[in-house]
């Protein structure tokens, strides 16, 4: 049978026995996940959370790119939302490959280069840094106080928390940081 019209007759069985037809369009938790597209990688189970209690955006490598602002600014600014948990993984697809590699295959296979960045990176905890830094140092996102980051290990299926490191934790220490040259 075609995947598809399998997964079709999937819905069709979630249908009939549907009974979430009340829930608000915010999410009841107030809570935003940025999340990897990783297959292994199940945001909703892993944090024991519901339908109708959060938002999930996922990319490839769960970095926070432009539209992940995006989202998070529509999330926060129009459905409530107040906390932000992001997460990468251990054995990530954006480890295996550089942004030149993919730049110069799509390059010479299309005769174009994307104008989107690609993202990968060479160290996990620092990619996910990186990405909550740039969501303390969006203009975008009115609600950062309560910002924090996890790497999930596909191999023991654990959460590990990776903080910011002090003293570039909060978006006006990074910018004097900046000012000052350090
Ligand atoms: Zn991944």
């Amino acid at each position: 049978m075609d995947l598809i019209d399998r997964l079709v007759g999937n819905a069709g069985e979630w249908a009939e026995d549907f009974t979430a037809g009340e829930l608000a369009v915010q999410p009841s938790l107030h809570l935003a996940v940025v999340a990897c597209q990783d297959s292994r990688l199940d945001p909703q189970s892993l944090l024991g959370l519901g339908p109708g209690e959060a938002h999930y955006m996922r990319n490839a490598g769960g970095t926070v790119t432009d539209d992940m602002i995006r989202s998070l600014c529509i999330s926060q600014r129009f459905l409530g939302t107040r906390e932000i948990v992001l997460i990468h993984h251990t054995d990530c697809g954006m480890l295996r490959f550089s942004d030149d590699e993919l730049l110069g295959d799509l390059h010479r296979e299309t005769g174009l280069r994307p104008t989107w960045a690609v993202e990968t990176f060479n160290d996990l905890d620092e990619d996910l840094r990186m990405s909550m830094r740039r969501i303390l140092r969006s203009p975008f996102i009115p609600y950062k106080d309560r910002v924090r980051g996890f790497v999930y290990e596909v191999e023991t299926g654990r959460l590990r928390e990776v903080k910011l490191e002090d003293g570039r934790a909060d978006h006006r220490g990074a910018a004097k940081a900046w000012r000052s040259g350090a």
